[in-house]
């Protein structure tokens, strides 16, 4: 039992150092709160013994915590030196009582970080830690708003250790969203629905814009225009338009079919096979790193150069010239370049990359993860030339139809 003073913000339920607050003695997260002064006797958690096992552990694990912004805001505090933190609150209804002294309740954020282990146990299986870690734990990954960071890359790796249990794999802290450069609030009245959103533009629309346009951790910005037009540049026109086109000369030139070409006889030299060598490696890694951006720029650059290919190529003037072979070629590079982007983005596109392995003569749902995984391997549909030759083709129609800015009528 220590006590424990201090000013402390109910929203985040924390005791806050006084430099950190912002004038008025208001909350730098909840700016419209003021922070209360708290003095009480409280148990707690000696925190300060682990400082040098966790300096350790991120000195032995450089990607425990990231971005690396983050894990250097982590690293100061903990350089700064560790305070031991309460687990126990007095005066509170709620809450689980602290067994051997009921007066108090365990501190919300202790109880909270328990939940993790607590929450992999059997609903069959004794409630015991043996049980609890058993079969998950530790996990791979903690993924929390950067506002919560100090507690799971600090307090909760400390109290991992102390109780002999490893700890997790890492700890992601993403940013946070402001719309048309504002904050976002309900007393503003400018809170962003996302429900609502998808509703509207459908969840590829969605997923896409926020996981492209915005490096993952880092703050983002919300802005409707910016949004479409992102969009319809990038999944209409760019690769929306590309696989439309190549799928028309297709039907034209080729019968409907895949051209008669394997990926194996298109030349090295050929720009889109030479790009799509290691792009399903690089941005396998770029998932696996949450560079969900980076991941989507690298797909986006194969599919801009599909569309330059096509139109430096202009198979249809081959054709005319009697080159049909070439035009073959061509037309199946092109084929094959939309395939492997709709492979490699439909983690994030499902329905998108669903249509458009349907137009190419597939039938494979991605969003069915069951079927996934026993006809889409990694291994053959990320590389180039699994698009068979001569299969027969769906019809072209537009997978992403181009979105129009609907002014809202203010109520
Ligand atoms: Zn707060």
């Amino acid at each position: 039992m220590n006590q424990q003073e201090g000013w402390y913000c109910v929203s985040c339920e924390e005791f806050k150092d006084e430099r950190e607050l912002l004038p008025g003695k208001r909350c730098p997260i909840h700016a419209s709160k003021e922070v209360e002064w708290r003095d009480e006797e409280n148990y707690f958690f000696r925190l300060s013994r682990y400082q040098d096992q966790l300096l350790a552990l991120y000195q032995e694990r450089p990607d425990f915590i990231a971005p690396e912004s983050r894990r250097n805001e982590v690293l100061s505090f903990v350089n700064s030196g560790l305070q031991d933190f309460s687990i126990s609150r007095v005066n509170l209804e709620w809450g689980l009582p602290v067994p051997f002294d009921p007066s108090h309740t365990i501190y919300v954020w202790f109880d909270a970080l328990l939940g993790y282990v607590t929450a992999l146990l059997d609903p069959d299986s004794d409630p015991t830690l043996e049980n609890a870690v058993s079969k998950w734990w530790p996990v791979d990954l903690h993924l929390i708003g950067k506002d919560i960071l100090r507690f799971h890359a600090v307090y909760w790796p400390a109290m991992l250790m102390s109780a002999g249990l490893p700890v997790p794999g890492r700890v992601f802290a993403h940013g946070f969203l402001t719309k048309d450069g504002k904050k976002m609030g309900k007393t503003e009245g400018n809170s962003l629905n996302p429900v609502e959103l998808v509703n509207k533009y459908g969840a590829d629309a969605v997923r896409y814009y926020f996981l492209k346009e915005i490096e993952f951790g880092q703050d983002g910005d919300f802005n409707e225009t910016r949004f479409i037009n992102t969009l319809n540049a990038e999944l209409a026109n760019d690769l929306g338009n590309l696989l439309n086109r190549t799928l028309n000369m297709a039907r034209k030139y080729c019968g409907g079919c895949v051209p008669n070409v394997s990926g194996e006889n298109i030349s090295g030299d050929n720009v889109l096979k030479a790009m799509s060598l290691n792009l399903g490696d690089r941005v396998a890694g770029f998932y696996e790193e949450l560079a969900f951006s980076k991941a989507c720029e690298a797909v986006l650059a194969l599919v801009r150069a599909g569309n330059k290919f096509i139109d430096v190529q202009a198979p249809w003037s081959l054709y005319k010239q009697g080159q049909h072979e070439t035009v073959g070629q061509v037309l199946y590079s092109v084929l094959e370049s939309v395939r492997i982007a709709s492979y490699l983005l439909s983690p994030i596109i499902p329905n998108i990359s669903s249509a458009i392995y349907q137009q190419l003569g597939f039938s494979i749902d991605f969003n069915d993860r069951v079927t996934v995984n026993s006809l889409t391997n990694f291994a053959t549909h990320s590389v180039w030339g699994a698009l068979p030759a001569n299969q027969t083709l769906g019809e072209a129609q537009p997978v992403f139809k181009r979105l129009e800015l609907l002014e809202t009528v203010p109520s």
